[in-house]
This record gives C-alpha cells, structure tokens and sequence, in this order.
C-alpha cells in the first residue's frame, strides 16, 4: 500500500523534492484505517501537513475504497542526528538565461549539494523557502562556520525560484555589498533608486550579516527594506557565522524580526558526506579516482568543505605536476604536512598513546612493547596511524617512540589501517571516537 501511495505521490513531484521530503519517510503500521508513517524531522511533518496528506488521503481512498487516515511521527524530536546515508538530491538545471543580473553563482545549487547530517534540516528549510517564498519560514537564517555552504545554500534557492519563476525579482548580495549600495547611494543622491531597488524584489538573500555589526545607518536601512519586504510577503533570507542573537552590535529590533522565522544551522559534515561531496566533485571535474583515495581525503579534512575541496584540487595539480595517476600513494605525499588547521592541537605521541590505551584498555607499554596478539596489534597500529596524521613528526621518530620500530613499520601500519578503514565500519568509528577525544 505504502508503494502504491509513493508511486502515485511521485509522478508529482520533482526528484529534488521527492528524495527531501518522501524517500527519508518509513511506513510503521496500518492500524484500523490508521497508516503511521515515520518522518525523519518536524520539517517533514510541518511539510506533509501542508502538502502531501490530505492528497494522500485521497489516494489511498481512491485506491483502497476504504478511509485511511495518516498519522505522522517523528523519533526523538530533540535528536538531530540520524541521518547517516547522505543523499544527494537532484534537481534539472536551472535555466541559464535570466531576466537580470541577480549575482548568483551557477554551481550554487540544490543539485549540487550533497545532503548529509550536519545540515540537512538547513537544506530542508532552504528548499520549503525556494517553493513556497515568503510562506513558511520567512526570514529564513542560516547559521554556521566558515566553509560549511551557508553561500551555495542561499544561492540554491535563489536558482530555485527562479527556475519555479523566471519572473521572479531575485537579489543577492554580501551585507558588505549592501552597506557600500547604501552609502553610495547617500552619496550620489539616489537613495529613491537604492530604495525601489532593494524594495521591489521577490527575494532578499543577504550573506554574512555579522559585518553589519557597527554600521548603524545600514543597520537602519536594512531595517526598512525587511519592514517593507516582509509586509508584501516577500522571502528574505540571510546567513551569518554565528546565531544573530550573538552578532555583537547587532540592533535588537533586527535581532527580533530575524526570530520572526527560522534559524537552521549548518554543522561540519561527518566523513560519509565528506566523501559523498569530493565524489561529486570528481564526477563533476572528470577525475577518476577510487573510493580509498576518496575516503583517505575525506579523512584529512573535517570541518571545512572549502578545505576539502581545496584538498582535491592539490591532489590533482600534484597528479599533473607529476605526470601520475591519482592513487592513495598519491594522494598521501599530495596531502603530507597540510593539516586541518583544527587538528593542530599541539598533540604528542606520548598523549596519542596515553588516550588509544586507556580506549582499549591496555597499558601504554602494551603499545610500545612487541608482543603480536591481536588485541594489542591493532590498537598498536592504530596509535602509529594517529600520531602520523595528527603530528608532525617523522616516521623514525614515531618508530622510535614505539619502542624502537623501525619506520617501515609505521608505513605499513598506517596504510593498514588507511586501508582497513574502507571495508570495517566499526574501526572507522573507533577512530573518529580518537580523533574526538584527542581533539577534545
Ligand atoms: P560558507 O558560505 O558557509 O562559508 P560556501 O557556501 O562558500 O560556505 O561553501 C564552500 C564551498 O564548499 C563551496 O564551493 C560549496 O560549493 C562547497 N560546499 C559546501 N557545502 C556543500 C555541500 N553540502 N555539497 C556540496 N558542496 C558543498
Ligand atoms: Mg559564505
């Protein structure tokens, strides 16, 4: 029944908005003429509600004869992490051609945004902003650190609209680009034109409103230009670094209207979606490389998506420079001595030992010591892995610092585990466990 339902709600949906808002839904129990349906978030549900429900009703009575009403669940409401597959949705071009200039990059879109745990309830919202602008959650902020998409989101719905509605008066611009407007327009006398400018469009996208910090006379301005926009139903959405709650110098009254909407934040991705990310970007650049190299550059780099992508590209010069394919070995002399620069925690070996130790119960001696049970081989291994990729230290001197091995050993131990990875999940999660705690 629940396939039957899927199929009909799905010859009306476009894939992007399928895969957001119906794929991610399990079927529980048909209970009574009761279908229970789980949904992955309150987004979802506030989504269903509005749009999907009663015309699913009415399919299910179509095709059942009998009334069956829906009932919507979401598990552990408070619990935002469970979303492990990243899914990248799809979406058909935007149409290239528009009627003006709106500033928006192509490459911005919902198509290319690889959806994974740390921000798909932002792109949830994004995309309910993109089909319903100025109804559901206006404004919309999105909130997040630096290299997380805030930008390539913003721009999604800016492409989206626009492809729902070429007519659509889209506009965006850095809170920077929208003070210097300003204050030229003060200066060249044409703040009626700066006004019917900013006053006249469809959609508002303003990024990284923390520098509107201590510009009052913007402050005020963009005061106005919400008022008005927001009065006509118009959707506004703006991106900052931090909640604008917490933007120092930030008017109140701003800071008011902002809570009018919804602010979703964006967190730094885990590795699945790293990988996911630098997948697509290979696709999309033509670049072959397998899923171990992938995985290894998704490991390098773990807070910052402009990082990982910057990661890629230096294989690849590294590739061309040398005139060689893109493999692991490749991949690690590429990569050698850049560090995430949230790794660099002034990290020794002695407290890499210290913390895989205590992890596996065992004794620091355990690790530096030469006895081969298993138990002790792989924590072993594990230590040598980390104090590779978290110091910088040599690989003699890591050898030496387990007990005098010679730096072969640590060649191998750290392509084992580099390799390891791939296929045991379980080791991936210990490690991330250590990455953690030895960050912490
Ligand atoms: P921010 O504005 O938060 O600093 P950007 O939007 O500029 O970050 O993103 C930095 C880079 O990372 C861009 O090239 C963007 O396309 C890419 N990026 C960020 N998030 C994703 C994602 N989820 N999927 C694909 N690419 C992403
Ligand atoms: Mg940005």
């Amino acid at each position: 029944l629940w396939e039957k339902l899927v199929s009909e709600l799905q010859k009306n949906f476009e894939s992007v908005s399928y895969d957001t808002w119906i794929a991610p839904v399990e079927p529980i129990s048909l209970v009574n003429g009761v279908l229970t349906l789980e949904l992955p978030s309150a987004f979802h549900r506030d989504y269903w509600d509005r749009n999907l429900v009663a015309e699913s009703e009415t399919i299910l009575q179509d095709y059942t004869g009998q009334k069956i009403r829906l009932d919507l669940t979401v598990p552990n409401e408070n619990h935002k992490e469970d979303v492990d597959d990243p899914v990248v949705t799809g979406v058909d071009a935007p149409g290239q051609v528009y009627a003006h200039d709106t500033h928006l990059n192509d490459k911005y879109t919902f198509d290319s945004f690889v959806v994974g745990s740390g921000n798909y309830l932002a792109q949830a919202a994004a995309l309910s902003a993109a089909e319903e602008p100025g109804q559901v959650y206006n404004p919309l902020n999105l909130y997040g650190g630096v290299g997380l998409g805030k930008t390539h989101l913003m721009q999604a719905i800016g492409h989206e609209v626009l492809r729902r509605n070429p007519e659509a008066r889209v506009k965006y611009v850095t809170s920077e680009e929208f003070a210097n407007d300003f204050i030229n327009s003060i200066r060249t006398r044409r703040q009626e034109e700066f006004r019917r400018e900013y006053r006249s469009v469809d959609l508002l996208l303003v990024d990284d409103i923390q520098f509107f910090a201590d510009k009052e006379a913007t402050q005020e301005e963009f005061f106005h230009t919400f008022n008005k926009l927001y009065e006509n139903k118009k959707q506004i959405v703006l991106t900052s670094d931090r909640i604008p709650s917490d933007i120092p110098k930030l008017e109140d009254r701003l800071i008011s209207r902002f809570k009018w909407g919804l602010s979703a934040d964006i967190t730094p991705p885990d590795l699945e979606t790293r990988i996911a990310i630098l997948r697509n970007k290979a696709v999309a650049e033509g670049l072959e490389i397998d899923n171990q190299t992938l995985n290894y550059i998704a490991g390098q780099i773990d807070t910052n998506i402009r990082e990982l992508e910057g990661a890629l590209v230096r294989v690849q010069a590294y590739a061309t420079i040398n005139k060689i394919d893109i493999t692991l070995e490749t991949a690690i002399a590429a990569l050698k001595g850049l560090k995430d620069s949230a790794q660099q925690h002034g990290l020794s070996i002695s407290k890499i030992q210290e913390v895989v130790a205590q992890y596996y119960r065992l004794q620091v001696s355990d690790l530096t010591g030469k006895k081969r049970t298993k138990n002790i081989v792989v924590p072993r291994q594990i230590a040598m892995y980390l104090s590779r990729e978290l110091t910088e230290n040599s690989l003699p001197k890591i050898g030496k610092e387990f007990g005098g091995k010679d730096h072969t050993t640590v060649i191998h131990a750290h392509e084992k585990i580099v390799q390891d990875q791939n296929h045991d999940s379980e080791l991936r999660s210990q490690i991330s466990d250590l990455k953690k705690l030895l960050k912490g």
